[in-house]
């Protein structure tokens, strides 16, 4: 856990954010600026700083993203209708915090490219 980080804080109870999900390894929490209906962020609850840090050895946290990711979106009932993972990487990706975390956002059409 990183001291200064705020999603370390979330996940691990420092912040009293409702969590939506947490096992061991993920915590799963609604983003504070919504942009969509279902708009979910879920973390590895120990500190990696994004997509560049990981290695093979993280093969299994990604997993546990992805399948927590689409077991979230059966839950908020948009597993039909749709959904998109975002996992942004830097600045020009828009990457505001440096703790990995995957956007899942759905519950209405999304465009395509992303702007
Ligand atoms: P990114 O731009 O990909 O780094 O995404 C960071 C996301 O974290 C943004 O969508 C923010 O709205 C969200 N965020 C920042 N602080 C909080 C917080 N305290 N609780 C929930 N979401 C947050």
């Amino acid at each position: 856990m990183a001291d200064d980080c705020i999603f370390c804080k979330i996940a691990n109870g420092q912040i009293p954010v409702p969590l939506v999900y947490q096992d061991e390894r993920v915590a799963a929490f609604r983003d504070i600026n919504p942009q969509a209906p279902t708009h979910i962020l879920l973390v590895p609850r120990a500190h990696v700083t994004g997509v560049p840090a990981l290695t093979d050895a993280d093969g299994p946290l990604l997993a546990a993203l992805l399948t927590t990711a689409a077991a979230l979106a059966r839950q908020e009932g948009i597993a039909e209708s749709g959904y998109r993972l975002v996992i942004n990487a830097g600045p020009d990706a828009g990457q505001t915090v440096d703790h990995l975390h995957v956007h899942l956002l759905g519950g209405r059409a999304l465009g395509w490219p992303p702007g």
